[in-house]
């Protein structure tokens, strides 16, 4: 190295010399990070935003996970979330750029149960290939399909599908907190126990808050947009009557037959409301609603769609659910 600083002084000695040792700085600091390839050009680029070109990349499928991930990591990690805040995750088509960035994470956070049916070729040469990737089902208890029903995107091999909806119960997520903590440690070199702690209380906290919303509302029956809400109902004591997509992504369709059943159900356990929204015909909803005498109720159940984290997100969904119940 010094006699690389040399010459280069030697070769610079007509400019400032401090301006050719500030180079070369940023030259040293930056062949220790692994791109031989990288021009100057790049090199300069990189480390003129350099605190957060140095954090290790979390990529995380989806935006609710993602918020979870944050809460965890703080501003050790330069979380990337790959399915946008508002878009549907079972139908996300990822560009060349979300692939490359999910390629080159530290550690890649997804679903784990088939969920995010268009990065599933990508997730999958992933984990063929050993590389760094937590899926949050390997982690929980699934929830099986009954009565020999499908996945709604069954490819005809012989995995075993479950409910990919995990999210959606907060007991679920404490289920897999201590797991993802030490995959979030490991990938990010720091201890994340602190942190642990006080998301595992927010998440005990919301799971009672959330026990006692629907434990005051007596009866919760749900019909949902398509069959999204299993562990919620499992977990708060709720039932879900049917789904207006029977399947476990909004991929599929109902039948006629089907929404017969439904309708014939919905009478059945006097429900006062059906829940609809991504992946689910408004006309649809607003149609079976109209004909049955029943409030047809948009949910935000894939995405954030703004909440500030994830307990403001679970809080809306079941505020929205114990207000059209009540
Ligand atoms: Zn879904």
């Amino acid at each position: 190295m010094i006699l690389i600083i040399d010459s280069v002084v030697h070769m610079r000695k007509t400019n400032n010399l401090v301006s050719a040792f500030v180079s070369l700085i940023v030259l040293a600091s930056c062949s220790s990070a692994s791109d031989p390839t990288s021009t100057n050009e790049s090199i300069i680029e990189t480390t003129s935003d350099s605190d957060v070109a140095e954090l290790p990349v979390i990529a995380v499928t989806y935006s609710v996970i993602g918020d979870i991930v944050s809460q965890l990591v703080g501003d050790r990690a330069n979380v990337k979330v790959v399915v946008p805040d508002g878009q549907d995750p079972h139908e996300f088509q990822p560009s060349a750029k979300d692939i490359e960035i999910v390629n080159n994470a530290a550690l890649v956070v997804s679903n784990g149960l088939e969920f995010e049916e268009g990065l599933e070729e990508v997730l999958e040469s992933i984990t063929d290939s050993g590389g760094n990737i937590f899926m949050v089902g390997e982690h929980i208890t699934v929830r099986k399909i009954e009565d020999g029903g499908e996945v709604g995107n069954d490819h005809g091999d012989k995995h075993v599908g479950g409910d990919p909806h995990l999210w959606l119960s907060p007991a679920t997520m404490l289920e897999m907190l201590p797991a993802l903590t030490s995959a979030l440690s490991e990938a990010t070199d720091a201890d994340l126990s602190a942190e642990a702690t006080i998301l595992t209380k927010k998440l005990q906290n919301l799971d009672q808050e959330v026990e006692l919303i629907i434990n005051n509302l007596g009866e919760c029956n749900l019909v949902s947009g398509h069959d999204e809400l299993g562990y919620f109902a499992d977990q708060y004591g709720c039932k879900v009557i049917g789904a207006i997509i029977p399947s476990f992504t909004t991929t599929s369709e109902a039948t006629a037959g089907e929404l017969a059943d439904l309708k014939k159900l919905i009478q059945q356990y006097k429900v006062p409301a059906i829940f609809t929204g991504l992946g689910t015909s408004q006309d649809v909803a607003d149609q079976l609603a109209s004909e049955l005498g029943v409030k047809a109720v948009t949910l935000s159940t894939h995405y954030l769609d703004g909440a500030a984290n994830y307990q403001e997100f679970i809080l809306k969904m079941v505020n929205q659910i114990a207000e059209a119940l009540g």
